[in-house]
C-alpha cells in the first residue's frame, strides 16, 4: 500500500527497521494522548477508584483469562458474597465453586479463598504492599500484583496484561504480534519508562483499556490517538498483518468442558451424590465413565470436589457425625 503514503510516513518507514527512541519529549506526548483517550473513553469500573487492595486483588483474579465483559458481573457477584478478606477466607470450597459458577477456570476462586487465609494468618487481615509478599500469596503473578498496589494505594506499578503487551510492543518496538515478538524483558522496560508515577491510577487502565478498544488484534490505526508516534503503524498502513497469537484450543468435548460438567452437576446437587449417579448422568455411553472418573478425581486432587467410596461432592468432604452421634445409613454429607 506504498501508494498510499501519507506525507512523513516515508519516514515512519524509514524508522521501522530501528524504532525511534523514547526521548522525554515522546514519552510525555504518548502519556498526554493516552490519559486524554482514557478520561473520554475509559471504563468505569467501581474497584479503579476504591483505593480498596482486597477489590483490586478480585478484580485483578477475575480478569484472568476471562473477556473484559465478564468481568464485571463476576467481580459484583463475588464481592456480595464476600465483600472483605475475612468473609472470603471462612468460605469453604463448595461456597466459592458456587459463586464462581460458570466463569471458568475455578482454580482461581480457591486461589482467592487460599489468598484470604494467608492475608488473615501472616499479615494481620491485610493485604500486604510489599510486591515479594504480594507474589509470594496463592494465584498472584506480576499483573494482580501491580493491579493491587496500582489501585490499592496508586503505588507505581506498571500492570502488564496482554493488551499491555500488545499496545506497547507495536507503539514503541513497531512489532505486530508482540506476544511473539516482543521479549518481555523489553515490554516491562519500556511499561517502567512510559509509566506516569503521579498518574499509575488512569495511566494503567488506560493501556488495559486501549489494548481491548483500539489496538486490538486488528488495530483500528485509523481511529489511533497515538498513530503518530506508532512504530508499527507504517507497516500496518502497508498492508502487513498481525499473525494470531495461537488457535484457540478446541473447547467441544474437551476435558476442561467435561471438568466444568463435572463440577455443575456437583453443584447442583446439594450434600453428597453417588459416583456411579454423577458420572452415568453424564456419560453419552458406558465408554466415557472411565474418562469421568479419571477427571473426578483429578478435581479431587485440586481441592475443587472430593471422593470417598462410592460418594462425591462439591468442595471439601464434609467432616463426619461426632462420636455416639445416630448413625444414619446415609449422613446429611452421605459419607
Ligand atoms: S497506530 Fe495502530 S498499531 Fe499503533 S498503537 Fe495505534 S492502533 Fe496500535
Amino acid at each position: 500500500m506504498r501508494g498510499s503514503e501519507l506525507p512523513g510516513e516515508r519516514e515512519q518507514i524509514a524508522h521501522a527497521e530501528a524504532p525511534p527512541a523514547l526521548t522525554p519529549a515522546r514519552v510525555r506526548r504518548i502519556r498526554t494522548a493516552f490519559l486524554g483517550w482514557y478520561d473520554a473513553n475509559g471504563n468505569d469500573f467501581p474497584w479503579r477508584d476504591a483505593r480498596d487492595p482486597y477489590a483490586a486483588l478480585v478484580a485483578a483474579v477475575c480478569s484472568q483469562q476471562t473477556q473484559m465483559s465478564r468481568v464485571l458481573p463476576l467481580w459484583e457477584r463475588w464481592m456480595a458474597a464476600f465483600p472483605t478478606l475475612e468473609a472470603a477466607a471462612e468460605a469453604d470450597r463448595a461456597e466459592v465453586l458456587r459463586v464462581w459458577a460458570g466463569a471458568g477456570y475455578p482454580r482461581r476462586a480457591l486461589a482467592l479463598r487460599d489468598t484470604a487465609r494467608r492475608c488473615l494468618e501472616e499479615h494481620r487481615g491485610t493485604l500486604p504492599r510489599d510486591p515479594e509478599a504480594l507474589l509470594a500469596l496463592p494465584g498472584v503473578g506480576p499483573f494482580t500484583a501491580a493491579v493491587v498496589r496500582c489501585f490499592g494505594w496508586a503505588d507505581p506499578a506498571p500492570a502488564i496484561d496482554t493488551n499491555v503487551v500488545r499496545v506497547l510492543g507495536r507503539l514503541v518496538h513497531g512489532d505486530l504480534q508482540p506476544a511473539k515478538e516482543t521479549p518481555s524483558s523489553e515490554v516491562v522496560a519500556t511499561a517502567e519508562a512510559l509509566l506516569p508515577p503521579a498518574d499509575v491510577v488512569r495511566w494503567n487502565p488506560a493501556l488495559m483499556d486501549y489494548g481491548a478498544k483500539v489496538c486490538l488484534p486488528r488495530p483500528r490505526c485509523e481511529a489511533c490517538v497515538v498513530a503518530d508516534e506508532c512504530a508499527a503503524r507504517p507497516r500496518f498502513a502497508r498492508g502487513e498483518t498481525a499473525d494470531p497469537v495461537r488457535a484457540q484450543a478446541r473447547f467441544e468435548d474437551s476435558n476442561r468442558q467435561w471438568r466444568g460438567r463435572i463440577l455443575r452437576a456437583l453443584r447442583e446437587h446439594e450434600g453428597a451424590m453417588r459416583v456411579s449417579t454423577l458420572v452415568r448422568g453424564l456419560a453419552r455411553s458406558p465408554g466415557e465413565e472411565p474418562k469421568l472418573r479419571a477427571l473426578l478425581d483429578g478435581l479431587c486432587s485440586e481441592g475443587m470436589a472430593w471422593r470417598h467410596g462410592a460418594w462425591c461432592g462439591l468442595g471439601d468432604r464434609p467432616a463426619p457425625p461426632p462420636r455416639g452421634a445416630s448413625r444414619a445409613r446415609r449422613p446429611a454429607s452421605g459419607v
